[in-house]
């Protein structure tokens, strides 16, 4: 095996024949990867030497931009202490200071927190809390689920039973997943008014079943995956209620919208409530290594650590890895060490005046902007291999699904950017 490094020739060959990519095919006559070689603030380079303004933050993770000097020194440190030991009977100082900072950050009844490798295990984690401590208190008929159509909770079996049905593709595997309960997404948009109306499948579906129900869970205030979709705080108020009401407990899966996205550190600000249960990722390590985090109450702690198991069931090979926990605690408090609401604030004002143009296109149906997330919504579905290229050969990294052209630039990008990467989008959605 030689050690010279792969032509960009070799690279995409190696990609053609044996690599899997995010809902791929491998055989379809499928778009090309693009070769990356290195990123750099909001920069992502090509192989060929062309230079993309980054506009997904690599899926909502790379808040600080690429190739931080604070984050890289965070992981440049820890490696030489230590890149990893198990967690099962030892404690180390990463993980101690990254939950102490989770801790205080997140709404103050949030008391323990459960370190593991992704978003789609963390929901596994908050599903598998709800019905551990519903068990071990003795209500073993709550063990159901009651969530709403177009939400996105991962991509494991239980995540993926509690994903939008449709957009889940529930049928093909409809003989393993877990059926659970689910009602229209909440019709109100970020700015309506709440009604009461904007609930009723959702009460109506409690009371019929709240014997059954162990938690409902959601996305706070942004559907994401599931069609970018922003529905008004009201409604998130008066769900809350009702878990109180039927004693159900309540999942936020806070993965994409956590630390500051929306223009509050966590979504559920927005409506001015907390979680009996609570999911981070993405965002969580600022881009670098994948962790996430599932945080309770310690009502839920304490009946699970009482209950018939006497411990909560769940413990992967890489809980707590020193490398992702210290580079976690690195980006959480460089977000919180600056005046991150205004800087999201400002991003929100460029997206809106950037993207606010594209409502007189008619290939467009919706454009919507809330903290430092921008959506075109089109009125058909794109075709993804060549719109990418069209945002390539335009100097921007944007990734669109289905109807959806939707950006969340890393918090560094500075305005002049963001212009660029605003005019470029509806320079290319103009030539649709
Ligand atoms: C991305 C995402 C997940 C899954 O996280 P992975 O790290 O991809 O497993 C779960 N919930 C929401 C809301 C997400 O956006």
């Amino acid at each position: 095996m030689s050690s010279s490094p792969l032509s960009t020739e070799q690279l995409l060959a190696i990609d053609k024949a044996h690599i899997w990519h995010p809902y791929a095919s491998m055989t379809a006559a499928a778009a090309p990867s693009y070769p990356v070689v290195s990123a750099q603030g909001v920069r992502l380079k090509l192989a060929d030497g062309r230079e993309l303004i980054d506009g997904m933050s690599s899926w909502w993770a790379a808040i600080h931009g690429y190739n931080h000097p604070a984050l890289n020194q965070a992981v440049k440190a820890q490696l030489d202490d230590m890149s990893h030991v198990m967690f099962g009977g030892i404690i180390h100082p990463p993980a101690a200071k990254l939950a102490k900072l989770l801790v205080d950050i997140t709404p103050p009844t949030l008391d323990k927190v459960f370190i593991s490798d992704s978003g789609s295990v963390a929901v596994e984690v908050a599903i598998k809390m709800a019905l551990q401590y519903w068990y071990s208190t003795g209500h073993k008929s709550k063990q159901k689920l009651l969530t709403v159509r177009n939400g996105y909770h991962g991509d494991t079996f239980g995540a993926m039973a509690v994903c939008d049905p449709v957009n889940g593709m529930h049928h093909i595997f409809k003989d393993v997943l877990p059926k659970h309960y689910f009602v229209e997404q909440p019709q109100c948009r970020f700015d309506d008014a709440f009604e009461e109306q904007h609930i009723a499948e959702m009460k109506a579906r409690i009371e019929q079943h709240h014997q059954q129900l162990a938690a409902v869970i959601i996305e706070p205030i942004v559907q994401g995956t599931g069609g970018m979709h922003f529905y008004s705080p009201g409604y998130l108020k008066r769900l809350r209620e009702l878990c109180d009401e039927y004693e159900i407990l309540l999942i936020l899966d806070e993965i994409a919208t956590g630390f500051g996205r929306t223009g509050k550190l966590f979504a559920c600000e927005h409506a001015g409530i907390e979680p009996d249960i609570m999911c981070l990722g993405k965002a969580i390590t600022g881009g670098y290594l994948s962790l996430a985090a599932t945080l309770c109450t310690a009502r839920i702690s304490t009946g699970i650590s009482e209950g018939e198991a006497g411990c909560f069931m769940h413990g992967p090979t890489f809980m707590g890895n020193p490398l992702a926990t210290a580079v976690a605690c690195a980006s959480i408090e460089l977000l919180i060490s600056q005046p991150w609401q205004s800087i999201i604030n400002n991003i929100e004002r460029q997206l809106i005046k950037g993207l606010s143009p594209a409502f007189l296109l008619s290939q467009v149906a919706s454009v919507r902007v809330l903290g430092s997330i921008g959506v075109i919504e089109m009125k058909h579905v794109v075709d993804m291999a060549s719109i990418q290229k069209q945002f390539v050969d335009a100097g921007i990294w944007v990734r669109p699904f289905g109807k959806l052209i939707y950006i969340m630039p890393p918090y560094i990008m500075n305005d002049e950017d963001l212009a660029t990467l605003c005019e470029n989008i509806l320079k290319v959605i103009n030539q649709q």
